[in-house]
């Protein structure tokens, strides 16, 4: 029996290859396409001699062509860390912008169940505390995150126009900080950073007083919040976050903690418009989806340590 065929697109990216993985796991044929902007090789080795997986090397902001049929599209392409889309401002914008287009175009023409990547950054720096999806968030279009945010949020409202005007089957998932194997050890990002400084016993950079919190979620709860989202029948927004707070202080300490790390704390300015709570109110995922995440912060740290662990002493 031919198998039915998904297309992921930064599927050699963290996010992307565990989603890999996971429709590989589950029967389907896969086609992962990437530029390797932020993604690495290395992600997806493990899965290259398989007869179900592809690479297509692609632009997605270019015109995308797939033969054959299409069952799902996961548009997951995108530079996700601060550092990354700072650097890559223009393309941040077309990825989320052309990129989601093209996406859009192809799912209409193959008649393909599409799930975009949106972020917990479509609720800026949030004046709602737990953020749910009907707060319409707080964002400057115009600051340095406003390329990232304001992409995001086209994303979202082009999905939603192909949805009622084509009738497309479409899904959003909004995705808060998720953490574990095959994140960039210099991403930018506070977990990965943190680690590596950690690791090689350097002073752990915190911006500004470390009071801003976030809420962490573990790479494979994600992956089935996002899984069991596209098999629904639910058109509208959703968070797939794990609502364990913390503040990055705290998070910080925590990450020497388990190191044994004997590197101290120093305090750095906070970058412009960094937002200073963040947590989800996930009542619309447990009653859609019947989803709530399974790993705590620390459970989810011990496998992603082992992966730093490696990375540092290769
Ligand atoms: P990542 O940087 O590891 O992966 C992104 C992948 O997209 C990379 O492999 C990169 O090479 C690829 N890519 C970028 N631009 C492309 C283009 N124009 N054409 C083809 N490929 C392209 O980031 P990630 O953390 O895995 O994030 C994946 C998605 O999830 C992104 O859309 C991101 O916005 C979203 N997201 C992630 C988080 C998180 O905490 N990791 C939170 C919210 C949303
Ligand atoms: N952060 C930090 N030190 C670092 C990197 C990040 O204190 O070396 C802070 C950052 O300012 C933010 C939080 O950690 O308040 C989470 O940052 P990250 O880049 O991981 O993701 P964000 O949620 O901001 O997109």
């Amino acid at each position: 029996m031919t198998k039915e065929k998904v297309l992921i697109t930064g599927g050699a990216g963290f996010i992307g290859s565990h989603l890999c993985d996971r429709f590989l796991s589950e029967g389907y044929q896969v086609i992962a396409m990437d530029n390797l902007l932020t993604g690495e090789i290395q992600n997806i080795k493990h899965l290259m001699s398989q007869p179900d997986f592809e690479l297509l090397h692609h632009d997605v902001s270019n015109y995308v062509h797939i033969t054959g049929n299409l069952k799902y599209i996961m548009h997951f392409a995108s530079p996700a860390s601060p550092i990354d889309y700072l650097k890559m401002p223009i393309q941040t914008m077309k990825v989320g912008s052309r990129g989601t287009l093209n996406c859009l175009g192809l799912a209409k023409a193959k008649g393909a169940r599409i799930l975009i990547a949106s972020t917990s950054e479509i609720y800026g720096d949030p004046l709602i505390h737990p953020q749910q999806e009907d707060y319409w968030g707080n964002v400057n279009p115009i600051g340095p995150r406003g390329v990232y945010d304001e992409a995001k949020r086209f994303q979202e409202a082009v999905t939603m126009a192909y949805h009622r005007f084509h009738g497309l089957e479409t899904r959003i998932a909004r995705i808060f900080n998720t953490f574990g194997p095959r994140m960039r050890l210099c991403d930018g990002r506070a977990l990965p950073t943190f680690i590596s400084q950690a690791l090689r016993n350097e002073d752990l950079t915190v911006f500004g007083d470390g009071s801003q919190t976030r809420s962490f979620t573990y790479v494979d709860d994600l992956i089935d919040g996002v899984y069991r989202l596209l098999l629904s029948n639910y058109p509208y927004p959703v968070n797939i976050g794990n609502p364990e707070e913390i503040t990055i202080k705290e998070f910080g300490e925590e990450i020497i903690k388990i190191t044994g790390s004997k590197s101290k704390i120093v305090y750095l300015d906070l970058p412009k418009d960094d937002p200073k709570q963040r947590k989800p109110d996930i009542s619309r995922a447990k009653k859609e989806l019947d989803w709530k995440p399974k790993y705590n912060r620390v459970e989810g740290l011990k496998p992603t340590l082992e992966y730093f662990q490696k990375k540092v002493s290769d």
